[in-house]
This record gives structure tokens, C-alpha cells and sequence, in this order.
């Protein structure tokens, strides 16, 4: 037995007579030869630990070899980061990357990642110019305030404000407002990491002028409010108009910093959505500072925007951090064509990709979800039934989290007895599809939300290749 199986395994070819084979000089000509090389040596290993398993399994030839490292290199060859389908029913959802770029946006980003550019250059002049310039105008347009920063994300920018307006320092904010926004962003950990002392106010449901007022010492660097993105404090509530807050920052000689979370710079209420503070807004009522997402409802690249008063504005700038929390020149090529779209709001409704999926009614979502659905029942065959219903979208990103868009889908219902096995199968089934898609499971049916279907032919035509793993039919 023994000596069998060592001369099955001496019977695998070497690296470098598979190397010589027509089929691997292709696989070198597409992946490269180091690749070709690691994957060869790993399907050899793999054989050579089976071999000596069971040397009863006849040792595979060269040409099946060739074929199973073919095999290997093309999952390498996949981009790990995909586009998907995102049919969640979340039109900001954040694991699926938030904002969709409108093409003007894309179309800047490019010119900007494959061309030098002037964005720390001033053209006027021929001296260092300052990065934030080119969207600081556009910003002060569109909110009226005297100054702009850019970072990296909003967590970022509320990381640089209070470490920039308040270190070692109180910061008065209301413990109804004590937000976690998910993954790792929570205000009592940013407080802390950003140097400030967080100086709880009020009670969860119930906070008062007067709790400020009495907060307020000689520690005190900032009242801050933050908006409560993903939930909604409802009942027995009270809290301090932002008008009054600020009042009472300013009669101290402190600044009133405001965390919008989302930030949408127009009123929604006007395409029909629910209302959501605008900075504009919240800077007329008095806010010193106000910090918000580039890639939520705003539909533009992932960045924080810091707007309000110059003099703060400046310190900001000046910080150290600022260095580490800035953004690229892809993305600010992208957010300055973002923000060019608002100043027309025609164009702005027509191009920005976040704003059309929000509002595109009902029975315009309901009619694609009759013209998919047969090729969607053909495709799931005697699994499931499909059928139209009606649902509710979130527009995410713990924007508005109390206010569902009514939305039209498909729910898939297997027809299997175990069915939270089999919605779960046919979950995974839709993910393999060459572009994934991706739904979510409710009362034991895979729904697809189709308010964010935009290829509808390529989804339409990549269900031909839809298959149902072997043990769920
Ligand atoms: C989303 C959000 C943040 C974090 O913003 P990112 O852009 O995700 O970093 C901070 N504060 C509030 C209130 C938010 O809603």
C-alpha cells in the first residue's frame, strides 16, 4: 500500500513540465507568471495530500491540472470590491457603499485621478493654494455660512471640531442626543478620543434650558447638539429649540456646534419627502458650527463637511489632525460637481441618483416589478412562488429613520416545508449570480425591493444563469 501511494504521488507532474503546457502559457499571458506559478504549486500540494489519503484515486493528468489551477486563478482574478444590485429596500445603505456618484461626479472623479490637477495650486497667482478652496464657495452658497472645511467623513469632522474648539474642555450636550450611529461611532467615545470632557445634560426623554444654563462653568468650551439619525425619541419629550440654544451659547461667549448627521442641503418637503434640517437652516438659527455627511442624503462622495464661522473655521484649519483627516483629489472633484448640481435644481432632480431613487413613485417601481417578474418566477421555477407586493423603503444611513417610502417588490416564497432554510438558499443563490443581488428575508419569503433597480436588462438578463444549489431542491 505503502509504496503505491508513494508512486502515485512521484507521478504528479513537475511545476515546470505543467509550465510547458499550452493551456498555462495562456492562464501566464492573463494572470501573470508568479500567480500562474503559486497556483500550480497549491493544486499540486492539494493532489499530493489527497494521494496519500487514498492511493486508490488514479493521479489526475496534466491537462486536468491545468484546467483545476484554471479554475483557481479565475476566482483570484475576481475584484474582491463588485458592484451588486442593491435591492434591500435601504437606498443609503452603508455596508453597500451610501451614495450612488451622478456622472458628472464620476466624470470629474476620473479627470482628476488620471491627470495632474490644481488642488493645492493657485492658478491665479502661481502660489500654494489651499485644497478646500474649490468647494469652500460653493458651500457658502448653498448654506450661507462664512467658511468650509472638508475631511474625511462626518466622523471625522466631529472628531476635528471638539478637538480643535475644545480640548481638555467640557461640552455641554443633552442625553437624549448621546447617539451611536453604528460600527464605532458613538459621542461619548469620539468626545473622548477627541480630548473634551462630555458633560451630560437632562434626561433621555426630557431636557430643559435651564439644564444647560445650569451646566455651564468655567470648564465649559461648547454646547453641542447632535441629531438623533437613526431614532426617534417620542412621547412625554421635551427639548430646547436650536434658536434658544444657541442664544444661550452666545450669552456665554460660547460656540454652538451642531451635528446634523445627514445634512441635506435642500428641503426635501419640496420632492415630497419628509422634512430634514438643512445647515442652511440651523446656521440662521444661530449654529457657530455645523458637521454633516457627504454621502448621505447629500449624494455625493464619502467626506464630513465642517461649515460656520470663519474665526472657528480657522482654528480648525490650523489643527495638526486636519492633515490626517483629509480628503483626496478624487473625491473633491467629485463633491465639487455634487454641489454645482444643487445650485440648479432642475438638472439636480434629473442627475443626482440619491434624490430620483427617493422619489420615484410607487407605480413606477410597481410596474418594473411586473415587467421582471416573469423572467424572476421562470428563474426560481418549482422553489417558489413570485409575486408583487407592495413594501416600504428606508432611506438609510440613519437618515429619517421613522419615515418609510412606499416601494414595490417581489417576494419569493419557497414552496419547500423548511422554508427559513430555503429563503435563506435562494439569498445565497442571488449573491452567486455573477452581479449579486441582494435582498432580504422576511416571514420566511426572499423579498427583492426594486426601488433601487437601475440595469433592470442586465438583471433581467443574468437571471439565466440563476442556480439553486443542489441540496436545496
Ligand atoms: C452618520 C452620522 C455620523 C457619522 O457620519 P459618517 O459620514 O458616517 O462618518 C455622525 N453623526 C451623525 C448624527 C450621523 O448621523
Amino acid at each position: 500500500m505503502l509504496n503505491s501511494a508513494a508512486a502515485a504521488r512521484r507521478a504528479l507532474p513537475s511545476i515546470d513540465r505543467l509550465l510547458k503546457l499550452d493551456a498555462v502559457a495562456a492562464l501566464i499571458e492573463t494572470h501573470g507568471r508568479p500567480l500562474v506559478v503559486e497556483t500550480l504549486r497549491a493544486v499540486i500540494d492539494e493532489q499530493r495530500s489527497l494521494l496519500a489519503k487514498d492511493a486508490a484515486i488514479p493521479p489526475p493528468d496534466d491537462d486536468a491540472l491545468a484546467a483545476q489551477c484554471a479554475k483557481q486563478l479565475r476566482v483570484l482574478a475576481q475584484p474582491s470590491l463588485r458592484a451588486v444590485f442593491n435591492l434591500t429596500g435601504t437606498v443609503l445603505h452603508t455596508n453597500l457603499g451610501r451614495a450612488l456618484y451622478p456622472q458628472v461626479a464620476a466624470d470629474a472623479a476620473t479627470d482628476a485621478m488620471t491627470r495632474a490637477v490644481n488642488l493645492e495650486f493657485d492658478l491665479g497667482g502661481g502660489a500654494r493654494g489651499e485644497r478646500d478652496s474649490h468647494v469652500e464657495a460653493w458651500l457658502q452658497r448653498l448654506t450661507g455660512a462664512e467658511a468650509a472645511v472638508v475631511v474625511n467623513n462626518n466622523a471625522a469632522a466631529v472628531y476635528l471640531v471638539l478637538n480643535s474648539l475644545a480640548p481638555k474642555k467640557e461640552v455641554i450636550v443633552s442625553r437624549g442626543e448621546l447617539v451611536e450611529i453604528g460600527g464605532a461611532f458613538r459621542i461619548p467615545d469620539i468626545m473622548a478620543r477627541a480630548g473634551c470632557k462630555l458633560k451630560e445634560i437632562g434626561t433621555t426623554n426630557r431636557t430643559h434650558a435651564r439644564d444647560f444654563e445650569q451646566a455651564i462653568g468655567p470648564r465649559t468650551a461648547a454646547i453641542m447638539k447632535v441629531h438623533a439619525s437613526n431614532y426617534a425619541i417620542q412621547g412625554f419629550t421635551a427639548s430646547v429649540p436650536e434658536a434658544e440654544l444657541a442664544a444661550i451659547a452666545h450669552q456665554h461667549e460660547l460656540p454652538f456646534i451642531n451635528d446634523l448627521g445627514s445634512g441635506m442641503l435642500i428641503d426635501l418637503e419640496a420632492y415630497g419627502l419628509p422634512h430634514e434640517p438643512t445647515p442652511r437652516e440651523t446656521i440662521a438659527s444661530g449654529a457657530d458650527i455645523v458637521t454633516f455627511s457627504g454621502d448621505k442624503l447629500l449624494g455625493g462622495p464619502q467626506c464630513g463637511l465642517i461649515v460656520g464661522r470663519q474665526d472657528l473655521i480657522a482654528k480648525i484649519r490650523k489643527n495638526p489632525m486636519k492633515r490626517a483627516l483629509r480628503v483626496d483629489k478624487v473625491r473633491l472633484a467629485a463633491l465639487e460637481a455634487v454641489l454645482r448640481l444643487y445650485a440648479d435644481p432642475v438638472r439636480l432632480m434629473r442627475e443626482l441618483p440619491t434624490l430620483r431613487l427617493l422619489t420615484r413613485p410607487q407605480t413606477d417601481i410597481e410596474a418594473q416589478a411586473r415587467r421582471v417578474l416573469p423572467a424572476l418566477a421562470a428563474a426560481v421555477g418549482n422553489h417558489a412562488d413570485a409575486k408583487i407586493i407592495a413594501c416600504s423603503s428606508q432611506i438609510g444611513s440613519g437618515a429619517l429613520p421613522v419615515d418609510a417610502l412606499p416601494s414595490a417588490g417581489i417576494a419569493l416564497t419557497p414552496r419547500a416545508k423548511r422554508k427559513s432554510g430555503a429563503a435563506d438558499a435562494l439569498s445565497t443563490a442571488f449573491r452567486a449570480l455573477p452581479v449579486p443581488v441582494i435582498g432580504h428575508i422576511r416571514d420566511g419569503a426572499f423579498i427583492l425591493d426594486l426601488r433601487c433597480l437601475d440595469d433592470e436588462g442586465g438583471f433581467i438578463a443574468q437571471l439565466a444563469q440563476f442556480q439553486l444549489p443542489a441540496h436545496a431542491h
